[in-house]
Formats: structure tokens, C-alpha cells, sequence
């Protein structure tokens, strides 16, 4: 479904990520895992259309999209779901899912909103409840409820467990599997919990210094003793 290959981008001048290279199938969750500012984010803002390209590709379903705006990209079919700033703090539950959903017609609008209610259940008693005073698992997976509103094919995570205690992340985590399982989404999660990660994910992209450490299974990443102490903090 994604193909990255040579991928060359940063900020202005400020080159941050080297030749990358990683595929993403349909109902697949690659887990970008690497040191702090190693290039995680970078990457998954370069994928949106956030940073500049100086080189390389990014082709989704086939389509070539590495010089497209960041609207087409959410059009053909991309969420991406900021680790910080990812609702409206002010506003409702509700509002939020209304914010969501702009631009669709008012009939499918409600239909998406009564949809991803489903998804996330939790959210109907909340509708009133501005969302600066959810919890923090909770306000995580409103974002994700938001991203959902418009059936993306590729949800792209910027840890989305940071900061949570860990019975939070465990719900965080089954929704994101959930996403996966029952409706087919495929995921790009940048994770600081490597363990959590590579528990969860299906392939793995380690990032060091900006480039791949390593690309592949992400239970393989997992058994790796050697990158696992000296990149990830694991130890056993
Ligand atoms: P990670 O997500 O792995 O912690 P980042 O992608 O956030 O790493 O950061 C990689 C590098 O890019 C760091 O050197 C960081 O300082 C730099 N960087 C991140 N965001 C910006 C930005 N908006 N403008 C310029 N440099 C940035």
C-alpha cells in the first residue's frame, strides 16, 4: 500500500533523514522505533507532506504522491495523528467530531460521527465533556476517533502512548490492533516504548542518526540483542 524508497527530507536546509527505504502492506503495522531524535517524527511528518523532499519517493496504492500537498494526501487516503495539539482542548467531545467531519455533507457527517461513536464507545457519555478534561489515554483515542471520521486507509501515529500510565497505553495499544483487525487499516507508529512496539507491530523500522538501522520483522527487532541494548534501552 506504501513505498518508500531513497527518501531524502528536513526542515529548510537542515537535512534529517538519509535514503530511507520501507514498504507498509494493507492491514499491516510498521513501528518506527529508534533514540530521541533519531528522525521518528520527521519521518512520519515527511510521509503528510510536512517537511521538505530533496529526493526519493513516497508512491501510495501505486500513485506517486511525494510532491503532493498535505490535503491530497489525507484525500487519497492518509490520518495523521500528532503526538501533542492532536484535539481541540476548548471544545466538546462532540464539537471536536463535528470539527472532524467538516466538509462532508451534513447527512454523512452525522453517519461518520454515529460510526466512529461505535468504535469508540466510550466517547457517546462524553459529548457534552470538553476535551481538555478527558484523560490523557482518553483525549488520545478522541484523536484517533477523529482521524477514523474519514475511513483513511493508512492512520500514521506520532506516539501515541507517550506520557500515558501503562493501563492507559494497553487501551491505546488494542485500539490501534482493533483498527487493524477489524476494519484493515494499515499503520506508520512512531513509538518511544520499543518493547511496547515490537510486542505490537508486525514490521519494524529502526532509525538511527536519521537513516535505517534496520528494516524488518518486527518480533526479528525484538530478539535482536545487539540493537536492542545498544539503540533501544532492552535489555533482558
Ligand atoms: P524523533 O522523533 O526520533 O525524536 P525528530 O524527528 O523529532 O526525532 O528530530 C530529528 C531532528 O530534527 C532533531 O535534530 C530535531 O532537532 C530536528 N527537528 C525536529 N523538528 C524540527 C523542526 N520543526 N525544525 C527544525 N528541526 C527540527
Amino acid at each position: 500500500m506504501l513505498s518508500v524508497r531513497s527518501l531524502n527530507a528536513g526542515y529548510g536546509k537542515f537535512h534529517v533523514i538519509f535514503d530511507v527505504d520501507f514498504d507498509v502492506g494493507r492491514r499491516e503495522i510498521l513501528v518506527v522505533v529508534g533514540p530521541n531524535g533519531s528522525g521518528k517524527s520527521t519521518m512520519l511528518k515527511t510521509l503528510f507532506g510536512l517537511t521538505r523532499i530533496y529526493s526519493g519517493k513516497i508512491v501510495l496504492d501505486g500513485r506517486d504522491i511525494t510532491r503532493l500537498p498535505t490535503y491530497m494526501r489525507a484525500r487519497l487516503g492518509m490520518a495523521f495523528v500528532p503526538q501533542t495539539d492532536n484535539v481541540f482542548a476548548e471544545l466538546t467531545v462532540g464539537e471536536n467530531l463535528k470539527m472532524a467531519s467538516y466538509g462532508l455533507k451534513p447527512e454523512l457527517a452525522e453517519d461518520r460521527v454515529r460510526e466512529v461513536l461505535e468504535v469508540f464507545p466510550f466517547l457517546k457519555e462524553k459529548l457534552g465533556v470538553k476535551a481538555k478534561s478527558l484523560s490523557g489515554g482518553q483525549r488520545q483515542l478522541l484523536a484517533m476517533a477523529m482521524a477514523l471520521i474519514r475511513r483513511p486507509k493508512l492512520f500514521i501515529l506520532d506516539e501515541p502512548t507517550a506520557g500515558l500510565a501503562p493501563k492507559a497505553a494497553k487501551e491505546v495499544v488494542e485500539k490501534i490492533l482493533w483498527l487493524r483487525d477489524e476494519l484493515g487499516k494499515s499503520m506508520v507508529w512512531a513509538e518511544q516504548n520499543a518493547k511496547l512496539a515490537l510486542e505490537n507491530g508486525d514490521k519494524a523500522l529502526l532509525m538511527v542518526s536519521g537513516r535505517v538501522a534496520f528494516n524488518g520483522s518486527a518480533a526479528e527487532l525484538l530478539a535482536d540483542q545487539e540493537l536492542g541494548k545498544r539503540y533501544l534501552g532492552l535489555k533482558r
